[in-house]
């Protein structure tokens, strides 16, 4: 199986160092602090500190942290989590955007001495009606022909807090007619009276992102700045900032087309929404498509890098990636990695009418066929047993090779049983199953007749109880945010989570959290990292058995 896809930004990279053109890369990866993590940042996170793995170099994690009203230092945590749980080490310290405010001040000043720059009062509204549109070109602001020592003066007390917000900008004097929007004098600093996570009140004007971005790269000596399409338009403006600033180095963008997912929201806002609203449980509910949630959710660092090597990365919108291909990187690796138990999801008692009371043997099973460095199960056998409601039908067709009425089963790793009577209580619901065990048939064929069907049990006895929680997809329809005018909560899938009580066999009461299993004919299973413990487990369904991804 090959799991590397295309990567143009790998490719181009090594080419450059194998011709000389930089000898040690630095990277970084740029969250804003508002939100948690999700899959399309780990595409980002892989891309970026894979480079720096793979080919010698460093990759800085800097927060991007420019506006405080919508940043908070729980989201410094989670994603600083999330990183290193993946598995990536960042160069140096952690660094913040906000450390660079000084420098960002000082680089503001001088624009303002080249003439490059003006304050601005002009409203957010007059803005941007004076910027035109496409097709038509923006017309100066009145206040584009300011002195140098007037600007730096209304800056200094935009800085101090003397203006209310809104009441005036700093903006870079570059082209209103320029057919490149981006350049028709970009907004560099904005009055915000608002107590930031990293600066507290020193600051009341806080840079935007396009003034902030690319010199903090050159301050870090960033070689290659990668991020997503849709900064593309914004190249010419990053490089006028590094053309006309004296800025340390000349970091160069590159642009990548980001991950898009069916069935998945892949935007910070919208996740907080689910959040907000309470329609999740948190940020790393498993069923939220965050690093954290997919954490608990049972998925591997492992299975979400290999993922990210086979999506590829392209300059090209690829379009949406089938959730199959994540659900297939996750289920290859358990297949691999999990040991295997039995669990019975929707318990129906079967009592063994041939097997004394009180009787008991106990099976030695691999933990895993294929994996002889994992400790063996002991199963415990015992007259009262627990099957799954679905391995069992009243009338069942013929085709169903699984327990029915005065037809047999083989109970995994143990006998030949026999369905000879079915317990109703008064609502008619089936209590109970009285069967009869054939024992001549352990580890053996029964004799002249073949029994097709085995299913899963667990000793009645000796099992233990569980919580499980079958998850499927949040959305019920592709692409929930298709239609920008809708409400994508209309799409939410009201059986997004199964809670069921299960009966699970003796060596799952070994679980810790964040353990993982196959659970036979089921599906893969994770212990809960915040809920489970000895006395109350509790098991995530992370996927099922069946694969569905075609490549
Ligand atoms: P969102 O749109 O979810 O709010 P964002 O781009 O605003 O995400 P940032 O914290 O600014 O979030 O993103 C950090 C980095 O992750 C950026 O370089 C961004 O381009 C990248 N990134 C975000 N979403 C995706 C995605 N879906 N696919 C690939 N990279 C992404
Ligand atoms: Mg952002
Ligand atoms: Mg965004």
């Amino acid at each position: 199986e090959t799991t590397k896809a295309p990567n143009f930004i790998r490719n181009q990279v090594s080419d450059e160092i194998e011709r000389g053109q930089v000898t040690q890369i630095v990277t970084r990866f740029p969250p804003e602090p508002n939100g948690f993590l999700h899959i399309g940042h780990a595409k980002s996170i892989c891309l970026n500190f894979g480079l720096a793995e793979e080919l010698g170099g460093d990759c800085h994690l800097r927060f991007d942290d420019t506006n405080p009203a919508k940043e908070e230092q729980a989201y410094i945590d989670a994603i600083k989590e999330d990183v290193a749980w993946l598995g990536f080490e960042w160069a140096g310290e952690v660094r913040f955007a906000s450390s660079y405010f000084d420098q960002l001040y000082a680089w503001a000043q001088h624009l303002i001495r080249e003439g490059k720059a003006y304050v601005d009062d002009l409203s957010p509204d007059e803005i941007r009606e004076y910027r035109g549109t496409l097709t038509e070109p923006g017309r100066p602001s009145p206040h584009r022909e300011r002195g140098v020592e007037e600007n730096l003066e209304l800056l200094e007390r935009m800085r101090v807090g003397e203006f209310a917000e809104g009441e005036k900008v700093l903006r870079a004097k570059i082209d209103m007619a320029s057919p490149n929007i981006n350049l028709r004098d970009p907004i560099l600093y904005r009055i915000r009276h608002a107590s930031h996570h990293q600066t507290g009140d020193a600051w009341k004007i806080y840079p935007s992102y396009d003034f902030t971005h690319g010199q903090s790269d050159a301050i870090e000596g960033v070689t290659h700045s990668i991020c997503t399409l849709e900064f593309e338009d914004h190249r010419p403006l990053y490089e006028w900032f590094l053309n006309n600033l004296p800025v340390p180095s000349k970091p160069r963008q590159i642009e990548f087309a980001r991950l898009n997912l069916d069935y998945t929201l892949t935007s910070k806002r919208k996740l907080k929404l689910l959040v907000d609203e309470g329609i999740v449980d948190g940020w790393d509910d498993p069923r939220m498509p965050t690093i954290s949630g997919m954490r608990r959710r049972g998925y591997t660092p492992a299975s979400i890098r290999k993922f990210c090597e086979m999506i590829g990365v392209t300059r090209a919108d690829g379009g949406l990636v089938d959730i199959a291909m994540l659900t297939h990187a996750i289920r290859s690796d358990l297949e691999d990695n999990a040991p295997r138990a039995m669990c019975v999801i929707n318990p129906l008692k079967v009592v063994l009418t041939n097997v004394e009371q009180g009787f008991e043997e106990v099976y030695e099973v691999p933990g895993h066929p294929a994996r002889e460095d994992m400790p063996v199960r002991r199963v415990p056998f015992t007259r009262e047993l627990y099957i799954d409601r679905d391995d069992f039908m009243e009338d069942a067709p013929k085709k169903f090779f699984r327990l029915a009425p005065g037809k047999e089963v083989r109970l995994r790793n143990s006998y030949v049983i026999r369905c000879d009577e079915v317990i109703k209580d008064d609502a008619g619901v089936i209590t109970e199953l009285r069967c009869s065990v054939d024992f001549d048939t352990l580890g053996k064929n029964p004799e002249g007749r073949k029994v097709k069907g085995v299913i899963h049990w667990v000793s009645a006895t000796h099992g233990v109880p569980m919580e499980v929680r079958l998850y499927n997809n949040l959305f019920m329809v592709e692409q929930p945010d298709r239609d920008k005018d809708a409400d994508f909560l209309e799409h939410l899938n009201p059986e997004s989570l199964v809670i069921s009580q299960a009966i699970g066999e003796p060596s799952l009461a070994d679980a810790t959290p964040e353990s993982r299993y196959q659970f036979e004919r089921v599906g893969y299973f994770c212990a809960d990292r915040h809920l489970s413990t000895p006395e109350k487990l509790v098991f995530n369904r992370t996927v099922g058995l069946k694969d569905s991804w075609a490549k």
